[in-house]
């Protein structure tokens, strides 16, 4: 059971992940409930959907409309906007994750770390 602290900080992790798949491919509620999972998120419908009307009202995802399953009817694709945030995106985590995880500390910091 997440902490509503818990649930902040891995809400923008979650929105990443979303504008990935979105890219890729149709996504909707029940799809992505179950991809994420899969990495070990167990998020409720309560958290993803307004999470996917927030990402649909600044523009990043837009409803797909005639989706072939019944449990499409909210299936979303990303925007061009949210292909240009998702492309920024991917560099910052590129940059966390050598910082975070790997360690590596970037030369034009100064000493500081
Ligand atoms: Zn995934």
């Amino acid at each position: 059971m997440l902490l509503p602290a818990d649930r902040e900080i891995r809400l923008g992790i979650w929105k990443i992940h979303i504008l990935h798949h979105a890219e890729a491919r149709e996504v909707w509620g029940t799809w992505l409930l179950e991809e994420l999972a899969e990495h070990g998120h167990a998020l409720s419908p309560g958290t993803l959907y307004p999470a996917l009307t927030r990402m649909e009202r600044n523009g990043w995802l837009r409803r797909t409309g005639a989706a072939p399953h019944a449990r499409a009817r909210q299936a979303f694709r990303i925007t061009p906007a949210g292909k240009r945030l998702l492309k920024d995106l991917r560099r910052e985590v590129a940059v966390l994750y050598q910082e975070v995880v790997l360690g590596e500390v970037k030369a034009n910091k100064r000493g500081r770390s």
